[in-house]
């Protein structure tokens, strides 16, 4: 797993300049100078592979917490690990950070192994180059802003310390709260303290535990924002959990879904949304419905359509997917019963029956008011089919 683009660095003869750290208001992928990258932690050309998990097991005497799992993040790239509440995101994270010993795997941080069981390796938490940001930001109450970023940075020099904390505070517009205390800052404030304080000592690694979760909910597309680009300009590889599937998508160059501690699939924000290797994935992810469909040779033949019939899945009985977007009313279509109707401001979603009993959703964006019973011609429009073996239907026949 490669990040699709990597930071920029110093082209063969350039100088590192000195210069300003930038405001991260300014900062774009696109546009990254010499003086900037001078400043980040990463002066490799290309994006090496900073954090390597294998094989990796924990269990709380019965429960398996993480089971065999398998990642690898990149420099400057950032992995969203998403699931539902007890999946084990964040016992995944706490054995990335050091603060659990897996029964099972190895970790290796910047080609380092910090754990292996075999080889009885045990690098312990503070040792391990992790920078970590938590839920509730666990600021020293008693330090300012700036004692905070500094707390970081204990084993450099006064000089060095100095500039790395105005840097920072520049970096995450903080310069005017630099000596307040943590209950005069707002949440955001509160956020960036907390990740200025996570990048100070230049880790090539910072894991997030649900960050946003403290913020206003209008505040947190914003702030995420802000810190991916801020996470991607530094060349920090990063993992982000989180249980919000819309910050993951937003946010992540992949994507790990968990599920009973088991890593379902790991892709892009677009694999995992067009492409869910499983049923559960499917779902879980964006909105999606089931209707039955019989694959047979080349086609899945199903109520609402006969579709190509997807690559790799048996000839019998299967669910198909179908994503709210791939539904639209048009005159000559199957007929679909409206069951009920949701105005949600921009769209109004419909909830429709099919002749069979199954359900699928249509989002009409027109203000077109269909009443409850009303019979809607509908089509399905399936550029690639994803669809999953059905075994209930099997075990019914
Ligand atoms: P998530 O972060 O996805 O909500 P967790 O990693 O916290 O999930 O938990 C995964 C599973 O491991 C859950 O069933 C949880 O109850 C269990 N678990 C987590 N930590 C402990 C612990 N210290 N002792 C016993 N069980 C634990």
């Amino acid at each position: 797993m490669f990040s699709k683009s990597s930071p920029q660095s110093l082209g063969e003869g350039d100088t590192p300049v000195q210069a300003d750290f930038p405001s991260f208001a300014r900062f774009s992928r696109d546009r990254l100078s010499a003086s900037d990258v001078y400043l980040s932690n990463s002066v490799t050309e290309k994006a090496m592979i900073v954090i390597d998990v294998k094989e990796l097991s924990k269990r709380y005497e019965q429960t398996v917490a993480v089971k065999n799992c398998n990642l690898q993040v990149a420099s400057g790239e950032i992995l969203a690990l998403l699931g539902p509440s007890g999946s084990g995101k964040t016992t995944l994270l706490r054995l990335i950070a050091g603060f659990e010993r897996p029964d099972e795997g190895q970790i290796i941080i910047n080609d380092r192994t910090v754990v292996g069981i075999a080889r009885l390796v045990w690098v312990p938490a503070e040792n391990r180059g992790v920078g970590m940001v938590f839920q509730d930001y666990a600021l020293f109450p008693h330090l300012t802003v700036a004692q905070n970023i500094r707390f970081g940075l204990r084993n450099t020099s006064r000089k060095e310390r100095q500039t790395r904390v105005q840097q920072l505070l520049q970096l995450m517009e903080l310069m005017p709260c630099a000596d307040r205390y943590a209950h005069e800052l707002s949440g955001g404030q509160q956020q960036r303290v907390a990740l200025a304080r996570a990048l100070a000592p230049r880790p090539p690694v910072v894991l997030l535990d649900e960050p946003f979760n403290g913020l206003d909910p209008e505040l947190r597309p914003q702030m995420r924002r802000e810190v991916a680009r801020i996470l991607r300009h530094l060349g920090t590889a990063a993992i982000l959990v989180t249980h919000d599937q819309e910050e993951a998508l937003g946010i992540a160059d992949q994507v790990a879904v968990i599920r009973d501690g088991e890593l379902q699939q790991i892709g892009t924000p677009e694999d995992i949304y067009y492409c869910p290797a499983t049923d559960f994935v499917a779902s879980f992810i964006g909105q999606a419905d089931f209707v039955p469909g019989i694959v047979s040779g080349q086609h899945v033949r199903t109520e609402i359509g006969v579709f190509p019939s997807p690559p790799h899945i048996p000839p019998g009985p299967v669910k198909v997917m179908i994503r709210h977007e791939a539904v639209t009313s048009k005159p000559g279509g199957i007929p679909a019963t409206v069951e009920e109707r949701e105005f949600l401001g921009g769209e109004i979603l419909y909830r429709l029956r099919l002749p069979s009993g199954a359900t699928i959703h249509l989002e009409q964006r027109r203000p077109v008011h269909w009443a409850v019973g009303y019979q809607v011609p509908i089509k399905v429009h399936l550029p690639n089919v994803v669809a999953f073996p059905d075994s209930s239907s099997e075990k019914s026949r």
